[in-house]
């Protein structure tokens, strides 16, 4: 994609000299509706002021494109990024069958392939227009790769396990991990992995730590038969991993996640297709809906818009390449706008955006686009057609080259150039 800033952004990109004001045929702040001919002045690294077709005069005009902020996937799995293709997604009732492979594959993975795995994986992510990142891994293993990212990034590092004998040990090593400094524009966070694969303790410290907790949640018929019954699928699963303990294990896990989740800064439940919008949601809680790979397992209907009418916070995530086709959030959107009328379009282009942003703590800073947040956005070619809804041209199906603007420069193309690291920026 990407690879040249477009033309008359020189200026900008060699450095933050003075202001300039882009133009192009919509731009949506996703803060108000849709502009027409709007203009996006950005200053240094803020965005200065958007304004209505009129009000200033651009210095450059993008012409047919969409600006919109930058994209933000609030749940992948960068480390299974060499899993595309190998271990296809089952149908909704043998979902353990695929975990199975899913574990098989990570056992078979050197260190140094997960590492090439996740800058790629990145590499993807970022030539997408994705400019904010909630990745969950294994040991933090992603931390280098996005610490060092023209992006922002939540990296949630992953608690799995359910042997007594390991859980201080464990404690231990993610307590260090947590405690030690972010960037200005990483920050570190902690996922307890499911109700299935954890203890409850592990999630309830979690929550107490101070940091943004994701957890999968309510993903298959499977776990909502596990954790009503204690039985179906998941125990031969555990029994088959030697960690099946039916009284330790599944006891009080909504319970626990009703309370302690209060604690934590924000609790994004990943997946939660088979979760009813009862009481479990609070303000620092969002819904992290995964489309693509939703579709992919043959779920019944998503249960989104009824959490979004209960005013549960929902976003959207494109979970691993080990189940969905690629890491495009604005694909994710635009699927959901194919197969779901029942949502409005501006509410889908907020899951992808602001309201992912909320979700990671990061809305201070960026998911729309307003005076004084950092100047994050996406130039999307738009199809030559009109649209009485401009959002309906931005959420059709269209291809053409996105180019990013990450904090006032536009990004080189991160597949030709590798990544330029942000020498300077740590903090
Ligand atoms: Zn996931």
């Amino acid at each position: 994609m990407a690879t040249d800033p477009p033309p008359g952004t020189a200026a900008v990109a060699s450095g933050f000299a003075g202001e300039v004001t882009y133009t192009a045929r919509v731009v949506f702040p996703v803060a108000g509706p849709p502009l027409v001919g709007g203009t996006l002045t950005v200053r240094g690294d803020r965005v200065a002021a958007v304004e209505p077709r009129g009000a200033r005069t651009p210095d450059v005009d993008l012409g047919n494109v969409a600006l919109i902020p930058g994209l933000v996937n609030a749940h992948t799995h960068l480390d299974l990024s060499g899993a595309r293709g190998l271990v296809p997604p089952t149908d909704a009732a043998h979902f353990t069958d695929w975990l199975r492979g899913v574990i098989a594959y990570r056992r078979g993975r050197t260190p140094e392939q997960v590492q090439t795995d996740v800058r790629a994986g990145l590499a993807e992510a970022l030539d997408f227009g994705t400019t904010l990142i909630g990745d969950i891994a294994a040991d933090g293993a992603s931390w280098d790769a996005l610490a060092a990212a023209p992006a922002r990034a939540v990296v949630f590092r992953e608690l799995i396990g359910l042997r007594e004998g390991r859980l201080l040990e464990q404690v231990k090593d993610h307590w260090e991990w947590v405690r030690r400094p972010g960037t200005g524009f990483a920050r570190r966070a902690l996922s307890p992995h499911a109700p299935y694969s954890v203890r409850e303790m592990m999630l309830m410290w979690a929550c107490r730590c101070g940091v943004p907790v994701t957890v999968h949640w309510m993903e298959s018929p499977a776990e909502v038969e596990l954790v009503g019954t204690h039985a179906g699928p998941f125990v031969a699963f555990l029994r088959d991993l030697g960690v099946w303990d039916e009284g330790q294990l599944i006891g009080g896990f909504r319970r626990t996640l009703a309370h302690a989740g209060l604690h934590a800064p924000a609790l994004l439940l990943a997946h939660a297709n088979y979760q009813p919008p009862d009481d479990l949601f609070r303000p620092n809680t969002t819904v992290v809906y995964c489309p693509r790979t939703h579709a992919a397992f043959g779920h019944p209907p998503h249960p989104v818009a009824d959490f979004l009418a209960r005013g549960v916070r929902v976003c959207l995530g494109t979970d691993s390449l080990a189940s969905n086709p690629d890491l495009d959030p604005l694909a994710e959107a635009r699927f959901v706008r194919a197969r779901r009328p029942d949502l409005p379009a501006e509410t889908i282009l907020k899951m992808v955006t602001l309201a992912g942003a909320e979700a990671l703590g990061w809305a201070d800073e960026t998911g729309s686009l307003e005076a004084g947040k950092s100047a994050d956005a996406v130039a999307v070619p738009l199809p030559d057609r009109d649209a009485a809804d401009p959002h309906e041209l931005l959420l059709a199906d269209h291809p053409g080259e996105r180019r990013t603007l990450f904090r006032g420069v536009w990004r080189p193309g991160v597949v030709a150039a590798g990544f330029s690291l942000r020498s300077g920026d740590a903090g």
